[in-house]
């Protein structure tokens, strides 16, 4: 069933570290061996042995509308003749900088960066320079890429290989990094009393999705808000997840608060390496060449990339009634795996909002890191392959978010449902 991907992994284990270029790819958490996928249309992807699964990562988010979406393919064919790079400013990185500002609130300026973690990493330099002030308070379990100042109590793949420091980050960064439990308000109030004109910036997934998925409890976002306002620190919301997902304006348009910096990613490159950071201009115009704080980048901005990005947002923008289906697709699954696993008679927490969800086995609330750490991983691992051998790719980590797109249909869902009783009555 899996003959070449085998192969194939022998084969990467020799010239890419672990095999992969990510570390959650590697099936470290769950066991086995990755699936090497050769293609993907809509709802469904195809791997190199022949085999269809239904998606339910869509490349970790930036798929919402499903693999090869036409508009996008046709759009990248296009202006790669125009050239893959120029190293110049063209007039499609104002268009696309003048759709992101017209979409999310709060915003007057974008920097676009590569990826996630670019974004988040100058997001956080800016801040610093800005306040003139070191240290940021970030949330246990809370991913915001790989960049020094973060791998501390992150999650995604750092609580997946459960690793506590990593070797490479100095104490001297890491000592700036102040990290406490999603949803603990206390906690930062606490944080900010012990270090009182230090913190630059709190950085927070507004809905944490590298935990699984863990909802912002009421209050919470607020809270964080009116510290950052009371003691002069940057409210950095990190919206690579939830921007363009959650709503077209992303978690500070659903929820109703403000943050000082935004970062993006996924999403906002249609599923080309892009990433960006936004704010007020106020803000903004600290970074280079307008200011002091510098950031640059050979291929930011580039020009694949932002028609892929342009033209999947513009979709988004002039089509709100896609956030109603992507919502009732998800409850849609969410009712038949209820259903599944009551009828299994296991124990299990789904926590979602819009098209953002996850399962976690446990009979408890799952609302920070410690919780999430204790719910029951052997089934989740054993559900995981359940679901994968009947053609159903989920997140191969429990420490990940679930993301729905668009191309999924009432029978997809349905088959998703019944490989999820096959599933629960194999494993049990
Ligand atoms: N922030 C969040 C919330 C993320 O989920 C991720 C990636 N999963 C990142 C930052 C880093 O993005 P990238 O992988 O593109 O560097």
């Amino acid at each position: 069933m899996y003959t070449k991907s085998k192969a194939l992994f022998e084969q990467a284990n020799k010239v890419i570290p672990g095999g992969v270029n990510s570390p959650v790819r590697a099936f470290k958490s769950v066991g086995g061996t990755p699936v090497f996928m050769q293609h993907a249309k809509g709802a469904y992807m195809y791997d190199v042995d022949g085999n269809r699964y239904v998606d339910y990562i869509n490349s970790w988010g930036p798929m919402i509308l499903g693999h090869a979406y036409e508009p996008v393919v046709k759009a990248i064919q296009e202006y790669a003749t125009y050239s893959t790079s120029f190293g110049a400013p063209t007039q499609l990185e104002i268009d696309v900088a003048e759709l992101i500002v017209s979409m999310v609130p709060n915003i007057d300026m974008v920097r676009m960066v590569n990826s996630g973690t670019e974004a988040c990493m100058s997001a956080l330099r800016l801040a610093r320079g800005y306040t003139g002030r070191n240290k940021v308070i970030k949330f246990e379990g809370n991913y915001h890429g790989h960049a020094d100042s973060f791998l501390v109590s992150a999650g995604s793949g750092v609580a997946t290989l459960g690793l506590q420091s990593i070797p490479g980050v100095t104490s001297a960064v890491a000592d700036d990094t102040l990290s406490v439990p999603y949803n603990n308000l206390p906690a930062v109030e606490q944080l900010i009393a012990e270090h009182p004109d230090q913190i630059a910036a709190i950085i927070v997934e507004p809905v944490a999705g590298n935990m699984g998925c863990i909802l912002p409890q009421p209050g919470f976002l607020e809270g964080l808000r009116s510290l950052c306002d009371t003691h002069g620190i940057l409210f950095i919301m990190d919206e690579v997840m939830t921007g363009f997902r959650l709503a077209k304006g992303g978690a500070q348009e659903l929820f109703n608060i403000k943050a000082d910096i935004v970062t993006f990613g996924k999403i906002i490159g249609g599923g080309m390496p892009v990433g960006a950071f936004a704010g007020k201009r106020e803000i903004m115009e600290h970074i280079a060449p307008a200011g002091k704080v510098y950031q640059a980048g050979t291929l930011s901005g580039n020009p694949i990339a932002m028609i892929a990005g342009y033209t999947l947002l513009k979709t988004l923008k002039e089509r709100p009634a896609i956030y109603t289906q992507l919502q009732e697709k998800t409850e849609q699954l969410i009712a038949g795996l209820r259903e599944t696993f009551g009828a299994a008679g296991v124990v299990y927490q789904i926590n979602h909002i819009g098209s953002m969800m996850s399962v976690h086995f446990a009979e408890y609330p799952i609302v920070d890191f410690t919780a999430a750490s204790g719910a029951n991983n052997e089934l989740f691992k054993r559900f995981f392959h359940a679901m994968l051998e009947r053609g159903v790719y989920l997140p191969p980590s429990a420490f990940e978010s679930w993301f729905i797109s668009n191309a999924i249909t009432t029978e997809d869902i349905e088959f998703t449902v019944s490989a999820a009783k096959a599933a629960m009555q194999a494993i049990r």
